[in-house]
């Protein structure tokens, strides 16, 4: 048996899971993510049939994997309700945040 005492992804779901205890995240990670104009990105977030859906590029590195995961699941948590064009306004920024404190409480 092993056992990672200090796995980020398994803070970060911790984290997650401390926050938003009735929401379902599913998350898959894929080996190349592009947009829908074939320019690689890292995350895409998406509502598929009333599941929030992240997906994630099995490219990053680990710390840069546990951040991308975070930052999608604060566009999740604000959904369609972000004023600003480019989805990072002022309630992602928030929701972003607490995951930030949340999982700095963990570490
Ligand atoms: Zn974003």
């Amino acid at each position: 048996m092993i056992k990672i005492v200090n796995n980020p992804m398994d803070i970060l779901s911790q984290a997650i899971n401390n926050l938003y205890p009735d929401k379902i995240f599913k998350i898959i990670i894929k080996g190349e993510l592009k947009d829908e104009d074939g320019n690689e990105v890292f995350g895409i977030t998406y509502l598929d049939e009333e599941l929030w859906k992240i997906e994630i590029s099995a490219q990053l590195s680990i710390f840069n994997f546990t951040e991308v995961v975070a930052h999608e699941i604060a566009h999740a948590v604000v959904g369609e309700t972000e004023d600003d064009d480019t989805g990072h306004g002022k309630k992602w920024e928030k929701e972003f945040d607490r995951i930030y404190k949340e999982y700095g409480k963990l570490v």
